[in-house]
């Protein structure tokens, strides 16, 4: 059994959905998934999408994203994400994805928006970032994006979708990758023959105890790019995001979003006092927590919301508020405890600005590609945009490359 097709890609996500969004709609393309297609990292996004808010953000965006990233982002990636991102926001609302609205004149007053396009939305902030710049959806924007991108997919001719079908390998043919191998749920291995290979097959979370990332995404891309020598970057950089809720129960940690702290929640101790600027990047509030936690001998910190009017939170955070409110925690009244988890993967498969990797006819895009953007240490929100700046730019160069060979 063997399939053959234009292009083939290996993930459902934001990613992968983008990416075939922008590919020419008379080529055959097949999109595999591991899991059934909700289960993507991108249904779990909660805080937001960075855009450029205006022209006079640029440096302030750029300088926040390298400061987070401990200068070791690659600059040109830096201002592709920042210089394309208005694009994708309107690419976005094209396709229906609906984004909070500023409430008050006052409120868009204090964003200072003057791009027409942004007129009219709210915006919030989270740690890292000088100013809010980030667009939202309660506090489930991903599911908001990827559910609106997936409705579209569904709707093209040239796509066929399959689920519970995970790649085992790739076909490798004079240095070349020629497609994959997959396996399907009754465990049968079959080739998926492709003029191009699109891995955008997300994180590393499955393979740690404690991470917000479903557990299936266990970096199978990385591991097959190893076997056949396509180069890797910077496997070492992942990101632990300091505000998960704390639980004893095995399984994915839920995930206290960082616009949280954006929005006044502060970290508290055994004591009740306050010990870190919440604000701070993500790696060093994570550190300032671990440390606490071995001065104070205890499994988790609190983080209390009480500055945050019940209504906001209400309205932001529904999702939040829900589940904490399952686990036993009004938040309206009552600090959480949470504990630092693995949540975010900055390396991974190198690519260049187009999303090429090593290997000819192999593409990577998403959280799974190491495009540099977040040099050590992501900045928050950035990694929606990321994904579909550059799976855009992939989807360009593999037009570009079917226009070549049709001349
Ligand atoms: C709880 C949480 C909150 C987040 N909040 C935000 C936020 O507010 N803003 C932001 O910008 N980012 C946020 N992120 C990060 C962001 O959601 C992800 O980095 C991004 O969605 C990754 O998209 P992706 O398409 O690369 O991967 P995913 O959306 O994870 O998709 C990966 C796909 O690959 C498939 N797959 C994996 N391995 C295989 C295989 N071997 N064979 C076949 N299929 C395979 C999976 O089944 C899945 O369909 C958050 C992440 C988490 C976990």
């Amino acid at each position: 059994m063997g399939m053959k097709a234009d292009v083939v890609i290996v993930g459902t996500g934001a990613a992968g959905l983008f990416n075939a969004l922008n590919l020419p709609r008379n080529r055959k393309i097949i999109m595999i998934t591991k899991a059934d297609l909700e289960s993507s990292d991108s249904f779990l996004a909660q805080g937001g999408i960075c855009v450029l808010r205006n022209e006079e953000d640029y440096d302030s965006y750029f300088e926040d994203t390298m400061r987070a990233g401990h200068y070791e982002n690659r600059k040109e990636s830096v201002d592709i994400m920042i210089r394309s991102s208005q694009d994708i926001i309107h690419d976005l609302i094209g396709y229906g994805v609906e984004f909070q609205k500023a409430e008050t004149d006052g409120e868009e007053e204090r964003c200072g928006d003057r791009v027409p396009l942004l007129h009219g939305y709210a915006f919030t902030r989270e740690g890292a970032h000088s100013r809010p710049r980030i667009l939202f959806h309660e506090d489930v924007t991903g599911k908001e994006i990827t559910s609106k991108l997936l409705e579209q997919v569904k709707q093209l001719a040239n796509v066929e979708i399959y689920e519970y079908t995970t790649m085992k390998d790739i076909i490798e043919e004079d240095g070349r990758c020629a497609g994959i191998l997959a396996e399907d749920a009754d465990g049968i291995e079959f080739e998926i023959r492709a003029d191009y290979t699109v891995f955008a097959s997300g994180g590393i979370g499955g393979r740690y105890k404690h991470s917000t990332n479903f557990p299936h995404l266990t970096g199978d891309a990385i591991e097959i790019s190893k076997k056949h020598g396509i180069r890797l970057e910077h496997l070492d950089y992942v990101q632990i995001h300091p505000t998960t809720l704390y639980s004893e129960k095995p399984g994915r940690r839920f995930l206290i979003s960082e616009s949280v702290r954006g929005e006044g929640a502060v970290l508290l101790n055994k004591d009740g006092k306050r010990f870190v600027n919440e604000l701070l990047p993500r790696d060093v509030v994570t550190k300032a927590i671990r440390e606490q936690m071995e001065k104070d001998g205890t499994d988790h910190v609190w983080l209390s919301m009480k500055n945050i009017d019940k209504e906001t939170i209400l309205k932001h955070f529904p999702n939040i508020y829900e589940h904490c409110l399952e686990e036993g925690y009004d938040v309206t009244k009552e600090s959480i405890p949470v504990v630092p988890a693995q949540h975010y993967f900055m390396g991974g498969i190198w690519v260049d600005s187009d999303s090429r990797t090593s290997m000819e006819n192999l593409f990577a895009v998403g959280e799974t590609s190491c495009n540099g953007v977040h040099g050590a240490n992501r900045l928050a929100s950035n990694s929606l945009l990321e994904s579909l700046v550059f799976a855009k730019r992939a989807a360009g160069k593999i037009r570009e490359k079917f226009d070549i060979e049709n001349k």
